[in-house]
């Protein structure tokens, strides 16, 4: 609770939830509490016009629950667009469990959030995120079917994280195509930030390519690991955003393309897996395209694992997942050339696709 507010009026004068800067007209927030178990948990459901509203739970210690607010409502409005512009049939969601996840979590907990999952009948559907693992959705599938990212051994899709690696790998790919002429990445060298699961099997894909991989993370033991394994560089100069590399893939965490980082970039290709990689969409996006920088928009490039994970609701396999992710090369192709001809920064015309499908759609369904 922000302790500078403390009287119903400050709250009321500051429109606590419809007035958050992240508030983006989303349809229904849902507070989830329960005492015996611990849980405090917020379900952000964005958008239904396409489809129930998919993503994934995220368990984080939160230092307010304003900032867990915020947190899912933008994650939220983020996972509208990337189904949107997948060409998938779904909404944008995302829960948040307000906690520690390695000491907070125990399965009743996770058993009474399946439960208020439940009650909202589908409009929300959930799956992993950070914090919450494939066993979680397990749990979960005991109370409801409103979850995705279950076992293998249960009928479901299993790990995300190899299918968001090869979404990333084609938009890098397309973007290398659109910049330096050729998608072939041999030779080019790679930057990869945060070799977690998506980290890792893209180094794994830009090794076999024979791109010149350096990585970086802040688990040293990790990154001496995968070095070894694929060859890869470890990254060892003062500041990895000036560093002298083609193409730089943030794979830990967002908002790494900021106000202090932006003009060091010696990059021209910024192709990754993090959700919300730039501070600011409109900000950084232009000064980006004005640095002669492509950049390949997040939400559409890691959308393999939502793409992955539609196939427990309408049915295909990993055959069928890893054929629409390599989709992803065409669409960013697009997105590019769309830039380029309406002047608009790559972050924009992607927007303007995923907002002109779900136009469409209201249209259509108020037929
Ligand atoms: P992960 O937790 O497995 O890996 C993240 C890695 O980044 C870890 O190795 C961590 O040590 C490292 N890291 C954290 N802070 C860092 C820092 N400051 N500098 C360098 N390294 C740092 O996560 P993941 O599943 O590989 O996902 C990576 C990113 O991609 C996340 O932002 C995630 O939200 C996003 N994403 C993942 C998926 C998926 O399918 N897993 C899908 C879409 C988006």
């Amino acid at each position: 609770m922000n302790t500078e507010l403390t009287t119903a009026a400050e709250l009321h004068k500051i429109d606590p939830v419809f007035g958050q800067v992240s508030f983006d007209n989303h349809e229904q927030i849902v507070f989830c509490n329960d005492k015996d178990t611990g849980l405090k948990a917020i379900i952000g459901i964005h958008n239904t016009v396409l489809g129930p509203a998919l993503g994934g739970t995220r368990m984080w210690k939160y230092s307010n629950e304003w900032e867990a607010l915020n947190d899912v409502l933008r994650l939220s409005r983020g996972m509208t667009y990337k189904s949107a512009i997948s060409g998938l049939n779904l909404g944008g969601g995302k829960a948040v469990i307000i906690g520690n996840a390695k000491e907070d979590k125990t399965p009743e907990m996770m058993i009474k959030f399946g439960q208020f999952i439940h009650s909202l009948s589908g409009k929300y559907i959930t799956a992993e995120d950070v914090g919450t693992t494939t066993p979680d959705m397990d749990l979960i599938r005991t109370v409801t079917p409103y979850v995705t990212g279950i076992s293998e051994s249960l009928g479901g899709s299993g790990n995300p994280s190899p299918v968001t690696a090869y979404g990333v790998y084609m938009g890098m790919k397309a973007a290398a195509k659109y910049q330096f002429g050729s998608d072939n990445l041999a030779g080019k060298k790679v930057l990869v930030q945060g070799i977690g699961h998506v980290g890792e099997t893209l180094v794994d894909y830009l090794s076999k390519e024979g791109a010149l991989v350096e990585i970086t993370d802040i688990n040293q033991q990790r990154v001496e690991e995968v070095a070894a394994k694929y060859g890869a560089r470890i990254f060892n100069g003062a500041d990895l955003y000036s560093a002298d590399v083609d193409i730089y893939a943030p794979c830990a965490l967002g908002a790494t393309v900021n106000d202090d980082t932006i003009y060091k970039l010696n990059a021209k290709v910024i192709a990754g897996a993090a959700n919300n990689q730039l501070a600011n969409e409109e900000i950084h996006g232009r000064i980006l395209k004005e640095r002669g920088i492509l950049y390949a928009p997040d939400f559409l490039i890691n959308a393999g694992g939502i793409i992955n994970v539609y196939g427990e609701i309408v049915k295909y396999g990993k055959e069928e997942a890893m054929r629409r992710t390599e989709n992803i090369f065409n669409t960013a192709t697009d997105i590019f050339n769309l830039a380029d001809e309406k002047g608009m920064t790559t972050y924009q015309a992607a927007l303007a696709i995923a907002e002109k499908r779900i136009a469409d759609r209201k249209k259509e369904n108020a037929q």
